[in-house]
C-alpha cells in the first residue's frame, strides 16, 4: 500500500479475528498504516461482530483522519474510545457491557474521555444506552459515522451526542475506507436488509437495503488491485439482492465485471440467501477462474416448518434444490452455513431434520448458534422463547458433532491432493509455517520451503495431514 511521505505514518486499529465458543466473531482491530495527524486528538476503536463491521471501521477510521484525527492501539493513550457493536445475539451486547465496565478506571483517570459506542447495538439502544451505561457518552448508528467529528465536539463539551438516524441512501460511497496492509481485503458492496427473518435485528440496527454504484466499486477494485492486493471480497447481508438501479448491473454482473479487473485477483463474496442465489451467479462463477468456489448459504434450519416461522422465504426442498444445482454446475464448490437451534417451537423432530439436512448437503463447515431472542424482532413479539436452554444445548452438541465428523471426512479426502494456496502470513502456531487458504476457502498450514516465497504469492500445496479444523501441507513442484 502506499505512504503519503510527507505526514507521520502510525499504525491504526490493532487486533485479530477471533471466534468465540459461539461461533461469534469478533475483529478486535487490525494493525493499518495509514497517513495521519492527531492534531484534534487519538482514536481508539475496538471492532465486535461480523465483517460488515470490520469494513466499517475502515471507513470510520477514513472520517476520522480526515478531520485531523489520528489513532491508536493502545486505549490508555486515547482521547476518545470506540466500540463499533453487534447486536445479533444478546451475548454479543454482554461483552460490551463488560468491556464499558472494564473502561471506567480510564475514564476516572480522565474525565476529559470520549467513550462512544457505534454499529448495530447503538442503533438498536438508541438513547436507553445512555440510561444504562452513565461512562457512555456519544453513540452513532451503522449510518451516522460521517457526523462522527461534531459528535466527538459536541461530547467534548460535556453533552451526550447521538444520530441514530438510518438512511435510505447512506453506502460510503465516496469514502476511500483506511485498510490494513496485507492480502485481503473486505469491500461493502451493498448495506442494510430488506428480508425480515422473524429472529433477525438487522433489518432494524442496518435499515433498508441499498446497492453502492458498480462504477465506484470496480474503481475500487481497480485501486485494491494496483496497492497490491490479491484477493477482495464483496461484502453485503444479502449480496444476491445487490442491484445497481443506474446502470441495472445486479451481483452476477458485477461479480463478472469484478473478475476482469484484474483476472489474477481472486474475488470473494458473503452472505447469500437461499432464496436469491441465482444460476446466472453460479454460471459466472463457473465461467470465470478467479471467482473462488466458495459459497457461505445459511439456511437456519433443516425444518420446513421452522423456515417458514422463522419467515426466512425458503422451505427445506427450496433448498435443496440450490444446493443441487450448486452442486451440478460447480462439483468442486465448498460449502458453509449457519444454524439456529432452539428456535420457537423446535421439537425433536424439526431438530433431526436439521441434522439430516446436515449430513445430505456435506457443508465443508457450520458456524452453529442458539437461539437468543432480540428484543423487538417479530419473532420476540409473536412466539415464546419456550425450547429450554438445557435441550438447546444439548442440540446444539448434537448438530457440532455431526457437522464435525462431515468436516473430518471432507478434509481427510483432500489428503494427497495438491491445492494452489493464497498466503496470508505466518501461521499462529509457528513462524516456520505459512497459513494461506483455497480457492474454496480451506484454510492450510504448511513448512516453509527453502524456495523463497512470502505472504501474498500463490504456491502449490499438496495435502498431507487433515483433522476437521486443518489441513497441513507441504510445497509441492
Ligand atoms: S437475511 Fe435475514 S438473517 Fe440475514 S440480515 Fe437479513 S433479516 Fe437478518
Amino acid at each position: 500500500m502506499q505512504e503519503t511521505p510527507t505526514l507521520p505514518i502510525l499504525n491504526i486499529i490493532s487486533g485479530s479475528r477471533e471466534v468465540a465458543a459461539d461461533g461469534q466473531e469478533t475483529f478486535v482491530a487490525t494493525s493499518t498504516r495509514a497517513a495521519e495527524t492527531n492534531r484534534k486528538g487519538k482514536v481508539y476503536v475496538e471492532t465486535y461482530g461480523c465483517q460488515m463491521n470490520f469494513s466499517d471501521t475502515e471507513i470510520i477510521s477514513s472520517v476520522l483522519i480526515g478531520e485531523g484525527y489520528g489513532t491508536t492501539d493502545n486505549a490508555s493513550d486515547a482521547d476518545v474510545i470506540f466500540l463499533n457493536t453487534c447486536a445479533i445475539r444478546d451475548n454479543a451486547e454482554q461483552r460490551i457491557h463488560l468491556r464499558l465496565q472494564q473502561l471506567k478506571g480510564l475514564k476516572r483517570r480522565n474525565p476529559k474521555l470520549v467513550i462512544g459506542v457505534l454499529g448495530c447495538m447503538a442503533e438498536r439502544m438508541k438513547s436507553a444506552l445512555f440510561e444504562k451505561e452513565k461512562i457512555v457518552d456519544l453513540i452513532a448508528g451503522p449510518d451516522a459515522y460521517r457526523s462522527l467529528p461534531q459528535l466527538i465536539e459536541l461530547a467534548e463539551t460535556g453533552q451526550k451526542a447521538a444520530n441514530v438516524f438510518l438512511s435510505l441512501e447512506e453506502t460510503y460511497a465516496d469514502i476511500t475506507p483506511v485498510r490494513r496492509e496485507g492480502v485481503s481485503a473486505f469491500l461493502s458492496i451493498m448495506r442494510g436488509c430488506d428480508n425480515m427473518c422473524s429472529f433477525c435485528v438487522v433489518p432494524f440496527t442496518r435499515g433498508r437495503e441499498r446497492s453502492r454504484p458498480a462504477s465506484s466499486l470496480l474503481d475500487e477494485i481497480k485501486r485494491l488491485s494496483d496497492e497490491g492486493f490479491k484477493e477482495i471480497t464483496l461484502l453485503g447481508q444479502n449480496v444476491n439482492s445487490y442491484l445497481d438501479e443506474t446502470s441495472t448491473v445486479n451481483f452476477a454482473e458485477l461479480m463478472y465485471r469484478a473478475s476482469l479487473v484484474n483476472p489474477k485477483m481472486r474475488i470473494r463474496f458473503t452472505t447469500s440467501h437461499p432464496k436469491d442465489i441465482s444460476e446466472e451467479l453460479i454460471d459466472v462463477m463457473a465461467e470465470r477462474p478467479n471467482l473462488c468456489k466458495f459459497i457461505h448459504l445459511p439456511v437456519q434450519s433443516g425444518s420446513s416448518r421452522i423456515l417458514a416461522k422463522m419467515n426466512r422465504n425458503h422451505t427445506r426442498e427450496h433448498y435443496l434444490e440450490k444446493i443441487a444445482m450448486i452442486k451440478s454446475k460447480l462439483p468442486e464448490c465448498a460449502l458453509s452455513t449457519d444454524i439456529i437451534t432452539g428456535f420457537c417451537s423446535e421439537t425433536e423432530a424439526d431438530h433431526a431434520e436439521t441434522l439430516s439436512l446436515l449430513r445430505e448437503v456435506r457443508y465443508d463447515y457450520a458456524f452453529t448458534f442458539i437461539y437468543s431472542e432480540r428484543p423487538n424482532t417479530p419473532a420476540a413479539k409473536h412466539f415464546p422463547d419456550d425450547v429450554p436452554s438445557d435441550v438447546k444445548q444439548r442440540r446444539l452438541s448434537e448438530i457440532v458433532a455431526v457437522q464435525r465428523r462431515i468436516s473430518d471426512e471432507i478434509h481427510r479426502s483432500l489428503v494427497g491432493k495438491v491445492f494452489e494456496v493464497l498466503i496470508e502470513g505466518n501461521s499462529k502456531r509457528s513462524a516456520e509455517m505459512w497459513m494461506g487458504r483455497t480457492d474454496e476457502n480451506r484454510v492450510v498450514v504448511f513448512p516453509k520451503a527453502a524456495q523463497s516465497a512470502q505472504a501474498g504469492d500463490v504456491v502449490r500445496v499438496e495435502i498431507v495431514e487433515a483433522t476437521s479444523a486443518t489441513l497441513l501441507g507441504k510445497q509441492a513442484l
